[in-house]
């Protein structure tokens, strides 16, 4: 079931119905591109269309943020539940280490895909890391990241070089990489390395992981004020 906030599509998917979702996409081979949309997402999409179109291009969308879920609610769609790309990455790590799937961790600092990837080992044994190479890097680099990703053969393909780079990357390289699972994951890899902290739980449950973040980071203000001028959006959307 596919729902529109301000003309972006997203999926009513559980956790689990995503993780089943993606078990099918790795089954029929790449490439598919999962995408987490919030409302900083969704507003960005207004402003930027090469984002809009690889959104529209996604397999699969899922209702990130507690922003999304309720201009969903609001707008009259039934949205299970929130599926944070924190969470949806962890399942899809834990059911990789069942089945065998290759991950390959791409993005963030030096150092911490590394660190977040022996995070992963040790919780979930039997992991196999493709491979795992930072987010930093020039055009010309590209190609080098895109073969080396392809010779590691990864069943999915983490990428944290936050929104939209993440997202414009993996659209620009599908057909090449054809990786089954590509996914953009924000500061994941950041906070399974243990250099950022998640929210407390009963923050995230009030929805106000964006407050978290912003104590932590108030250099994030700017973009946070796409959080307001959502609402209002939705609010004025939902007259029409
Ligand atoms: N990052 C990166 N390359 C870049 C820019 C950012 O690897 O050129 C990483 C950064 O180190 C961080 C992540 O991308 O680990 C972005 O995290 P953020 O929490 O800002 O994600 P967003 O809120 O955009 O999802």
């Amino acid at each position: 079931m596919r729902f529109a906030v301000l003309g972006v599509q997203i999926d009513a998917v559980t956790l689990v119905e995503a993780v089943r979702i993606a078990e099918g996409f790795i089954a029929a081979g790449g490439p598919h591109l999962v995408a987490t949309a919030n409302a900083e997402m969704v507003m960005a999409a207004g402003q930027d269309a090469a984002l809009k179109s690889v959104l529209d291009g996604a397999d699969l969308v899922v209702p990130d943020g507690a922003g999304v879920v309720w201009a969903a609610r609001h707008l009259g769609h039934h949205v299970p539940e929130r599926v944070a790309g924190f969470d949806l990455t962890q399942a899809l790590l834990a059911r990789a280490a069942e089945t065998g799937w290759r991950v390959y961790f791409f993005g963030a600092a030096p150092g911490i895909a590394a660190r977040a990837s022996e995070a992963a080992a040790a919780r979930w044994p039997g992991l196999t890391v493709a491979g795992v190479r930072h987010g930093y890097f020039i055009p010309a680099e590209a190609a080098a990241i895109v073969d080396a990703i392809k010779a590691s053969r990864p069943d999915i393909l983490l990428a944290a070089l936050g929104v939209p780079k993440q997202e414009k990357w993996l659209a620009a390289h599908a057909a090449e990489l054809a990786v089954p699972l590509a996914m953009g994951v924000g500061g994941t890899f950041d906070v399974m390395a243990g250099v950022a902290g998640r929210a407390p739980l009963w923050m995230q449950r009030a929805g106000l992981e964006w407050l978290y973040r912003l104590s932590r980071e108030p250099r994030r203000i700017g973009r946070m004020m796409a959080l307001p001028r959502f609402v209002l959006k939705v609010l004025a959307a939902k007259k029409h």
